[in-house]
Formats: C-alpha cells, structure tokens, sequence
C-alpha cells in the first residue's frame, strides 16, 4: 500500500496450443467492422452499454505459431456474429 500501482489496459486476445510443438500462443484478433446497427446488436447480446466505445475484436482467420513458425487456419468456436442458419434454439 502507499506505492502507486501502474494500471494496464486489458484487451481482448484469442489463445490456442499449435499441435506441432506445443506452444501456446496468444492473439488480439482484429477489429471488426461493424455497421450501427450490428453494433447495437452485439451490445444487446452481450449487455454491453451502447455508448461503450470498446472495439469488437474478432477472431484472426489465420494464426503462425510463435515456436515453429507453421501457419494455421484458425476456428473459432465462439457463434459470435454467425448466428446457426438452421435457427436451432436449444435453450431451454
Ligand atoms: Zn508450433
């Protein structure tokens, strides 16, 4: 206490472990852009306020591993913007 701490800004990164050596590696992803209105989509979503300024990050289409350099396309498995086609609603 008494010590001022330093404050970081935490951003939004994707991670994931190259099955060729094993690495973890970490992405920020890119901003997305977005339209107003699925802007305020993704806000409802997500019960971000609307006003909130924050960049939506999205998920890199490709990724290199920091370790051994090999190069993969990535998946995503979040449904973030790609809503199921076949409307399937399992909420329950
Ligand atoms: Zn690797």
């Amino acid at each position: 206490m008494g010590e001022k701490q330093e404050k970081v800004l935490l951003h939004t990164a994707f991670w994931w472990e190259c099955p060729g050596c094993g690495t973890q590696n970490f992405d920020h992803g890119s901003p997305m852009e977005l339209s107003d209105d699925e802007r305020k989509e993704l806000h409802r979503m997500h019960g971000v306020p609307e006003d909130d300024e924050g960049e939506w990050m999205g998920a890199p289409e490709k990724v290199t591993c920091s370790g051994c350099r090999r190069t993969f396309d990535a998946q995503h498995d979040s449904d973030l913007l790609q809503p199921d086609p076949a409307g399937d609603d399992d909420s329950d």
